[in-house]
């Protein structure tokens, strides 16, 4: 296989093998449950299960398993084989349609917010058929939804199935208004993925980087980010070879990966694929995610998926890029004249009005220990939602809030003065990069989620919220007499309504802040204060209203993320605690005594010489050890209080409010140590080291 076109997706079990593969009844039968989600007849499975199955061994796979999304967002899976005793001593090769479409994974260890006792262990995994079966690592990888006993999702998948399909039945009944009669609407989804690519030696020899994803410690580096030389930057020949790599192997899998280049931060990495249905963009980067890591391995690199492994230099976040679709139409393609184009209007109104309405659960939905360190820092979205529009939109919508007069712009021609180089209309809207939230075209761009995040959440919140805006208009426009007219009436209305959620100025700025609090805006500065809004009757009420998530599966996510909040700090605060111990401590000693002995030798040799600068320097490392040695005290003092401080939302409140700032004061007093203590000494590779290694 030489081509791209030929290798792409010859690991994924796709409509071409499905064509190829399958009695025509069958494949017209999967169709149909793919298309349509009708259900899958067990005989039907049987024979989709035998194909896959001989596909997969033709390709040397020997195990299958049910590949899912568990609430703490990372995929799992558990292998079984094909064999089968033939009853003569030997095996066959067997795979049933029962085993591809249910499987029953001990439930037990998976985070379940309370949703089932461990004694209740059982748990069930459901083959969803609209994303294909793959081939990773030798295993036939079957994407499916995971529930427990008593049917309760325990997952991603489902609640993200339920709303895909939540907003495409009432954006079906607009178009249907509009005279569009279509099956079904996709909301679509392309997910960019930043990331870092450090050295494996240096991330070997740095336990926080192995155990957190983060450097605990660290001084800056004399050069950071501030020459701005880096974005869109020439390749390291290593990063190069990685990323073909990981293209070919994403290819392999059916993944669109697109477009690769080097981000602002020094060692810092970008991945944008083409847009695909919202399922699939989710499965899709979960895969990438993997694939990110495992490709490292085989360069010498290691890829950190951390939403800010570096202090001081910008994190990393995951730009979801989303918008509604038929075969045949962008929903949120305003066209050449948005201002007649009453339909794109109608679905603008619907997405500014879900976005207000519903901000405090998008802000939610990208919330964890990790995010807390980017959202609102200065490189990254502020942690308040605001939606920008652009010149053009703004115009109009200020333009139908007010009912007004609009006169559409002159698009611009760009005449670069050069007669070789084309000549293009100007954009008409800039770019906003400090925006969380950007119509960029013909889509919107939510840049709040971070980079070791599922999406999933994003968009179960985005397309449930415009479901249920959607579905208010029909109600309304449904009954109307004068339908344009009421559609117009409504939008205007609603924009006018909403219209405190838009601003296309600077979001990092601090007038913004002061700004959104007179607006009313929702300023959820961490995980902690985001977190209970998941608890709202408002909100439940979204949920409940098409049965994306009932009140008990709500419950048990607000449960596990708080959880997981207060896991990872305190798995954090537990590594520094050993490594100020057990590794700062004796090298800032080790170096000291060193230097002691430096200037007594100096002594024994002329008591006249100086030893004022081995003086100075004693004196700062001796206070840096004493601060750490205090920061140790009261860290270990707060962890343990934290542990004790009631329910889960207390304990993670005590974390974020006593653990958090006594682990920025050790990191404080030990980053000054390093930055007098000798490199040899000093037992951490240092940021300048990580940051620009030499390929
Ligand atoms: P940028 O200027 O941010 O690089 P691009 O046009 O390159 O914007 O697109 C960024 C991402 O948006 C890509 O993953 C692209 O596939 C995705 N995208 C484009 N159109 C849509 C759409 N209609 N729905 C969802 N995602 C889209
Ligand atoms: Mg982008």
């Amino acid at each position: 296989m030489n081509t791209v076109p030929e290798m792409f997706g010859c690991m994924v079990f796709n409509e071409t093998v499905m064509r190829q593969r399958l009695p025509k009844q069958t494949y017209r039968a999967l169709k149909q449950t793919i298309d349509e989600g009708k259900e899958l007849d067990i005989s039907v499975a049987n024979v989709v299960a035998n194909a896959m199955k001989d596909w997969a061994c033709e390709k040397g796979v020997t195990h299958f398993t049910h590949w899912f999304q568990p609430l703490n967002g990372i995929t799992s899976e558990k292998h079984d084989s094909f064999i089968n005793p033939n009853g003569e001593g030997g095996v066959i090769m067997e795979f049933s349609g029962k085993e591809l479409i249910k499987g029953e994974p001990d439930a037990s260890s998976f985070p379940s917010g309370g949703l089932r006792a461990t004694c209740e262990a059982r748990g069930y995994t459901a083959w969803d058929p609209t994303s294909y079966a793959f081939i990773k690592d030798n295993v036939l990888c079957i994407p499916t939804a995971f529930c427990s006993y008593t049917g309760e999702a325990l997952d991603k998948k489902t609640p993200l199935l339920r709303s895909m399909s939540a907003v495409s039945q009432q954006a079906c009944r607009i178009l249907r208004l509009f005279g569009h009669d279509v099956p079904q609407v996709m909301s679509t989804v392309g997910a960019e993925q930043e990331y870092f690519l450090i050295d494996k030696e240096d991330y070997a020899k740095r336990m926080d980087l192995m155990l957190t994803g983060r450097t605990l410690f660290g001084c800056p580096p004399a050069k950071g980010q501030e020459l701005d030389e880096h974005y869109f930057g020439t390749l390291r020949t290593r990063v190069s070879a990685y990323m073909k790599d990981l293209d070919h192997e994403l290819w392999q899998l059916g993944v669109l990966a697109k477009t690769e280049h080097n981000e602002v931060a020094p060692a810092q990495h970008e991945l944008a694929p083409i847009y695909t249905t919202t399922n699939g963009a989710v499965d899709s980067n979960l895969l990438t995610m993997e694939l990110m890591k495992k490709v490292a391995e085989r360069h010498g690199l290691v890829c950190l998926l951390h939403e800010k492994p570096f202090a001081g230099v910008n994190g990393s976040g995951k730009h979801n890029n989303w918008s509604l679709s038929t075969p045949t139409m962008n929903l949120l393609d305003p066209g050449k004249t948005p201002m007649e184009n009453l339909q794109f209007l109608i679905f603008l109104a619907a997405v500014i009005k879900a976005v207000d309405e519903y901000q405090d659960l998008l802000r939610a939905s990208v919330a964890s220990a990790g995010n807390d360190h980017r959202l609102g820092a200065n490189e990254a979205p502020p942690a308040i939602i605001s939606i920008f529009v652009g010149d053009e939109l703004s115009a109009i919508i200020d333009a139908l809030a007010d009912d007004v007069a609009y006169t559409c712009p002159e698009r611009v021609s760009m005449d670069l003065g050069v007669a070789v180089l084309p000549k293009f209309t100007k954009d008409n809207t800039d770019r906003n990069r400090t925006s969380p939230f950007a119509f960029t075209g013909n889509k919107f761009e939510f840049r709040m989620p971070g980079s070791n995040m599922n999406i999933a959440d994003a968009n179960i919140v985005l397309n449930t919220a415009v479901a249920k805006e959607l579905k208010e208009f029909a109600d309304t426009l449904e009954t109307a007499e004068d339908f344009s007219a009421a559609a117009m009436d409504l939008v205007k209305a609603t924009l006018k309504a909403h219209k405190d959620i838009i601003f296309n100025g600077n979001g990092y700025s601090e007038e913004w802040e002061q700004e959104a609090e007179r607006r009313g805006l929702f300023n959820l500065k961490s995980t902690v204060d985001a977190l209970p809004v998941l608890l709202s009757e408002k909100n439940v009420a979204l949920f409940e209203l098409f049965g994306v998530l009932s009140p008990v599966e709500m419950h048990a996510r607000y449960e596990v993320a708080l959880e997981s909040y207060a896991k990872v700090v305190n798995i954090e605060a537990l590594t520094m605690l050993q490594m100020a111990n057990q590794q700062l401590m004796p090298a800032i000693a080790a170096y000291s005594s060193d230097v002691a002995a430096a200037a007594g030798s100096k002594m024994a040799v002329c008591d006249s010489l100086s030893i004022k600068a081995e003086t100075k320097l004693l004196r700062i490392l001796s206070e840096s050890a004493d601060a750490m040695s205090d920061a140790i005290d009261e860290l270990s003092e707060a962890r343990a209080a934290a542990e004790a401080a009631g329910d889960a939302l207390m304990v993670a409140r005590a974390y974020h409010d006593t653990v958090i700032p006594a682990m920025e004061a050790l990191r404080a007093a030990a980053d000054t140590a390093e930055s007098v203590c000798g490199e040899d000494y000093w037992p951490l590779p240092n940021y300048s080291k990580m940051l620009w290694y030499v390929d």
